[in-house]
């Protein structure tokens, strides 16, 4: 029989699919001896199952409920039901495999009613039962009715202004009025408030089943991309009270600082409240340090305990804790989201305190957070000038700058249309979510560093100011107030994320260089990666960005991007458009000069690195003007009629240009051209060697389908070099040449292209683009309902399609390694920089991946982590 729910102390912190992350680490800090509230969960598999067939709940489950709750009763010697003194009060939280903050439910102190709060008053104040009993009834109601919670602020808020008191001074009987209009509430919603604790519990279960499938919780799966039919477990934990007095309290507090990383306790509490209040951002905490001051023993406590779940999951954590009169207990542990910086930082001390290893540091720090660490900060000297507006907490790191929107509705529809957004709100909620996703930023006034703004921006990486006192943000009437400033919608901020200062106006901003932490952390991803890799670039610019991202070399240099400056594309039309030979060999000799000393630079900045030149690979007319008043004007500039050009220019144009008269298929045509590069390529590298400088020169023939192709280009390419070789008078330098796989016959018959080339690579972009027929540039007009539809899950130019193209990328490697046993095999297309398609290329045998220079760091602790999981597996 299957069972459907286990005590804490059943549980392990492995558990995690079956208990939730919640759950599990419950359950772990419970047989660690922890000072756990005891407590039981109801699996993930219990949810899908009620989800699948609610009849499940009364026939399978009710039973077992009934049995953990007296189970429960008999640990906390008190009772759930009844109006006994030793009452048992639950909490009713949700807790799935990977965690999800903000996004499911939390019920408290379930389990009281009419009678049993009068038992709670009498034992404690009515102040506390009451306060207890309100919060459950506005809880509940929103977590299983779905009434907003704000209609009962409301409520709240009416009574306080009517009795000119605040709440915690209220009498018995306001309390008890006040009670009934929530009670109202409900009834005016067609619902009531279930007197028995049982019945409670059993909606509460329920709702937090179906909560797994609610829209923010459905939203920020796919953003994560977490499994829909995983489910969330439900913990049910005996209650424990920081909002008895003030020797009590809650909070949520970091191991270490989740902004920076810095090994010191990061976080807040707040006295006499309840969880609930720290992470709603309602009530400002304070640091945690302060803890000392105001509860000392418990603080000391709380250090013994962060060191010893630190030290067990080898991590930094995140706790949440309460205080009832004195004594801690800690409600939550996980490991701690933290930005892109934290991550980093955490776990290169976690390997000088030699809690884990180099190599489980590699694998702590995901590829995809590592484009953070070279994300754009305000240029000095611009900053100085600025004009500050205010300062809040500096919540997540970053720059940026946008126009501000004051609800995630507006930001959405503002990013749509182009610009860049910053949301600024008094507190964000989980509804919000969609629209912090498209902000270059999010401000709040309100809500503390762990507040749902602060906790979500780091996860996402996004620049976030939480807690800015100092603006009035009106969100009805759209404006913010700062002083004597006003501003509105539109209005241009920017926002430093790691001073928490917010400026008026633009910032320009800079991209940070590599850090030296990254640095250490990439040089042993190198020691440790098989994958080298490469960048893709050719201007001198993207030659030294990739050097200085610690590429091993240049995987591919397109050179018709060298072609399009001013004077050159003048040039290159010359020679589309000659209409003698005369005109030829002139536009040629012109371009040779622009691309000799262009390859002169590129060797000497890429130094003795190795670097892949690839001949001219589009189709002619790409060069050409289509605007008739631009041929006019080119007409005059080279000195031919309009019309005759026009002609020439209609003639040139193509029905598939894709699969028409490009890369190699010029070559053989017009073999001067790639004459002209190989000539440009060699003076260059000739006269380096001269001046002492080692070039080995690569070259790459784009698109070869045949291997005669192949065969023919090369054959006028190596005498033509071998004829540069004799006119300059020296021994011929080393060099290579070899193809890049673009089609899927090229993978097909690559043990016949391995007879003729030196090196392969792939260009998956045309791959993918040849192997489901979808043009690369057109698939933006289809993806998206593609994905909609789950006919696609993902874009195959940004992530390899492993079932598709990479099947004929696997062909291709074995037949070439037949040959070849050595043969270099890179991937320069996109995929080559993605995270998720490198493990691929590794088992594949694929020897180097090629990618944008900014994409290189991410792509290199991406290569070390394939290793280290093939040779783990
Ligand atoms: C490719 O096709 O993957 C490639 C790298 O070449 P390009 O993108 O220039 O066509
Ligand atoms: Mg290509």
């Amino acid at each position: 029989m299957t069972k459907w729910i286990y005590s804490f102390e059943e549980g392990h912190a492995d558990d995690k699919a079956m208990l939730g992350g919640k759950g599990a680490n419950l359950a772990e800090m419970t047989n660690l001896g922890l000072p756990v509230p005891p407590g039981f969960t109801i699996t993930t598999q219990s949810c899908m199952q009620y989800l699948a067939a609610p009849s499940f709940f009364e026939s399978d489950l009710k039973e077992e409920v009934l049995k953990a709750v007296a189970d429960l009763e008999k640990k906390s010697g008190k009772f759930f039901s009844g109006n006994e003194s030793s009452l048992l009060l639950v909490s009713v939280r949700s807790g799935a495999k990977f965690s999800m903050p903000g996004m499911m439910d939390t019920i408290l102190n379930l389990g009281l009613n009419d009678l049993r709060v009068q038992t709670l008053a009498e034992q404690t104040s009515p102040d506390f039962a009451y306060n207890c009993y309100r919060r459950l009834l506005q809880m509940f109601a929103d977590v299983v009715y779905g009434i907003p919670k704000e209609q009962f602020d409301e409520l709240l808020a009416f009574f306080e202004k009517n009795s000119k008191k605040k709440v915690q001074e209220f009498s018995l009987e306001e309390h008890q009025a006040l009670i009934d209009q929530y009670k109202q509430l409900y009834r005016e919603h067609y619902q009531s408030f279930p007197q028995s604790s049982k019945e409670q519990l059993y909606a509460a279960i329920k709702a937090v089943f179906k909560s797994w499938n609610n829209p923010r919780a459905e939203v920020y799966r796919n953003l994560n991309d977490i499994p829909h039919d995983l489910g969330t477990a439900v913990n049910v934990q005996a209650m424990v009270f920081g909002n008895s007095d003030q020797e009590s309290g809650t909070g949520v507090v970091f191991t270490r600082n989740p902004a920076t990383g810095e090994n010191r306790l990061f976080g807040e509490f707040l006295l006499n409240a309840q969880g609930e209040d720290v992470v709603a951002g309602i009530r400002t905490p304070e640091p945690i340090a302060a803890l000392q001051k105001s509860l000392p023993d418990a603080y000391e406590d709380f250090l013994k305990y962060a060191a010893i779940l630190e030290k067990h999951y080898k991590d930094m954590q995140d706790i949440e804790f309460t205080i009832e009169k004195g004594k801690l207990y800690i409600l939550q542990t996980r490991n701690g989201k933290r930005t892109a910086k934290a991550s980093l930082k955490i776990a290169l001390d976690l390997v000088e305190e030699e809690l884990i290893s180099q190599q489980e540091a590699l694998l702590r720090v995901a590829p995809a957070t590592i484009n953070q660490l070279i994300h754009p900060v305000f240029e000095e000297e611009a900053l100085g000038q600025a004009a500050l507006l205010a300062q809040g907490l500096p919540a997540s790191p970053g720059a940026a700058t946008g126009e501000i929107v004051f609800t995630a509705e507006r930001a959405k529809e503002c990013h749509s249309l182009g610009k860049k957004v910053i949301l600024v709100r008094q507190e964000t909620s989980p509804e919000d979510i969609e629209g912090m996703v498209v902000s270059q930023a999010i401000v709040t006034s309100h809500g503390g560093m762990t507040s749902h703004a602060a906790v979500v921006a780091r996860g996402m990486g996004t620049c976030c100011v939480a807690g800015c006192g100092e603006l009035t943000i009106q969100e009805e009437n759209k404006t913010l107030v700062c002083g004597n400033v006003v501003l509105t919608e539109g209005a241009l901020i920017s926002v430093d994320g790691s001073s928490g200062r917010i400026y008026l106006g633009e910032i320009p901003t800079v991209l940070v260089e590599n850090n030296q932490e990254l640095q250490l952390l990439l040089s042993w991803a190198d020691e440790v990666a098989a994958l080298k890799v490469r960048a893709n670039a050719e201007t001198i610019q993207d030659l030294k960005t990739a050097v200085r991202f610690g590429a091993k070399g240049i995987g591919l240099a397109r050179t018709e991007h060298m072609f399009f400056g001013q004077e050159r594309i003048l040039e290159m039309r010359r020679l589309i458009l000659a209409d003698n030979e005369l005109e030829t060999r002139a536009a040629l000799k012109k371009l040779l000069a622009f691309q000799e000393d262009d390859f002169y630079q590129m060797f000497q900045t890429i130094g003795d690195k190795p670097m892949i030149v690839r001949l001219l690979d589009p189709p002619m007319h790409e060069f050409l003007p289509k605007d008739p008043l631009e041929i006019e004007q080119l007409a005059a500039k080279l000195r031919k009629p309009p019309e005759t050009l026009a002609r020439k220019i209609e003639q040139l144009q193509e029905t598939n240009p894709m699969l028409g008269h490009r890369g190699c298929r010029l070559g053989i045509t017009q073999p001067d051209i790639y004459k002209m590069q190989a000539e440009a390529i060699f003076k260059s590298a000739i006269r380096l060697s001269q001046e002492g400088l080692t070039v080995k020169p690569e070259i790459m023939i784009p698109l070869i389908a045949e291997k005669r192709e192949l065969e023919a280009v090369k054959h006028f390419l190596v005498q033509h070099i071998d004829k540069l070789f004799r006119q300059a008078r020296i021994q011929p330098l080393p060099y290579e040449i070899g193809t890049m796989i673009e089609l899927p016959r090229a993978c097909l018959i690559a043990d016949q292209l391995a007879q003729e080339a030196d090196f392969f690579s792939f260009g998956t972009n045309d791959l993918t683009q040849m192997t489901y027929g979808f043009s690369r540039d057109d698939i933006g007009k289809f993806i998206g309902a593609y994905k909609d539809r789950d006919i696609l899950t993902f874009d195959p130019f940004q992530s390899l399609d492993q079932t598709g193209v990479g099947q004929l990328m696997k062909i291709a490697v074995s037949k070439a390694r037949q040959l070849k046993p050595q043969l270099p095999i890179g991937v320069c297309g996109e995929v080559g920089g993605d995270p998720a398609s490198i493990p691929f290329f590794q088992e594949i045998g694929v020897t180097y991946v090629s990618c944008s220079p900014y994409r290189v760091p991410a792509a290199r602790l991406a290569a070390a982590q394939a290793n280290i999981q093939q040779e783990r597996q």
